[in-house]
């Protein structure tokens, strides 16, 4: 069976050709696909014969919502999708004034293994599809009757560590006869692969890049960060140059405040100096308390701001969306995970 959503418009296009269908019929399936149907009658617009052909050669994935936690505070949307197997992943809808944004996943669970993330518990069970992927976008906007506007990779997974599928996304998310979403309303997040930084470089998208850094040292990125130990922050941040001077995109370095292991005024300064020659950003992130880990939240978050902006650094200090509905980094499918236990 072919997953018919997973495919981009000349491919359905191509297919179409293939079954003898006039070029047309391409583009309304690929337009059906991307309002979110979930089955072939509802394609009203195609001939009955070439409904019953494709429903007997492909499937539209559809995911269910098995979860769903609205914020009290801010309107932030949590979902849980089960998916066609059963796995589930997150999804999270965030009201920001410039629009509104999903947070999605890019596999099921994550074999990263960073130390104060819920995600990684349990280690990666499959890579989602680019179908998969497009629905948290589709079916998050079709059950909330929200518009969306931006989407970040920063859910669930290393969205570098399933490459491919990363590309395919973004191309069908991008397109003009489905969501046509722009690349630089769309940022992906990443622990810092940089065989895949390089390689996402020479595709030229004008999409955001952040890299989460967590630490500007070596003792302390490996220790929290396990991909560091191969990497190494000197490489990561000679990559990051590349990365700027192929795309002229500035990165944005995620920075997560942990208790007494990464918030010191030396590392500040360090980070301000790595920051030097490589153009971008920092966002300081208050660490979500994660139950399986021991690390606590920063309490010096406004101080480690002001030091790195004496030094001349941007900073930003992430706003907390939907505190009460554990709407971070993997914590609702762990919950779940430990109930089913
Ligand atoms: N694998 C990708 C994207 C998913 S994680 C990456 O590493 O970037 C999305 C962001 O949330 C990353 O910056 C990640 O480091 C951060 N994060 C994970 N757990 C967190 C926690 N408990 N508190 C704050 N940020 C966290």
């Amino acid at each position: 069976m072919i997953d018919l959503k997973s495919m981009t418009e000349a491919e359905i296009t191509g297919l179409m050709r293939e079954l003898g269908e006039p070029v047309f019929r391409g583009k309304q399936v690929f337009q059906w696909l991307h309002r979110g149907v979930r089955s072939f009658e509802e394609m009203t617009n195609l001939p009955k014969s070439l409904r019953e052909k494709l429903a007997g050669s492909c499937f539209i994935t559809a995911p269910e919502v098995e979860r769903k936690q609205i914020s009290q505070l801010d309107g932030t949307i949590k979902y849980l999708w089960r998916l066609g197997d059963g796995n589930c992943v997150e999804t999270v809808l965030m009201r920001y004034r410039h629009g509104n944004t999903v947070c999605i996943s890019s596999q099921v669970g994550c074999r990263m293994g960073c130390q104060f993330c819920a995600s990684t518990i349990g280690g990666k069970v499959r890579d989602l599809t680019p179908a998969e992927m497009l629905d948290q976008v589709l079916f998050t906007q079709l059950d909330s009757g929200t518009e969306i506007s931006n989407i970040v990779l920063m859910g669930i997974g290393e969205p570098l560590d399933n490459f491919d599928t990363v590309l395919r996304f973004l191309e069908l998310v991008n397109s003009p006869d489905g969501l046509n979403i722009g690349m630089r309303h769309i940022s992906l997040s990443t622990c810092g692969l940089i065989e895949q930084i390089d390689k996402l470089a020479e595709h030229q998208l004008q999409l955001t890049l952040s890299v989460s850094l967590h630490a500007p040292d070596d003792e302390t990125r490996s220790q929290i960060m396990p991909v560091n130990r191969s990497v190494g922050v000197e490489k990561l941040f000679a990559c990051c140059k590349r990365y700027f001077h192929t795309t002229g995109r500035r990165i944005s370095y995620e920075y997560a405040m942990i208790d007494g292991v990464n918030d010191s005024d030396w590392q500040a300064d360090l980070l301000a100096k790595h920051l030097k020659g490589a153009p971008g950003h920092v966002n300081l992130i208050p660490l979500n308390d994660v139950a399986e880990s021991p690390l606590k939240p920063s309490r010096r978050i406004r101080e480690f701001q002001t030091r790195l902006e004496r030094q001349g650094v941007t900073v930003t200090v992430r706003r907390k969306l939907g505190g009460d509905i554990d709407a971070s980094c993997g914590q609702l499918r762990r919950k779940r995970m430990e109930e089913a236990e």
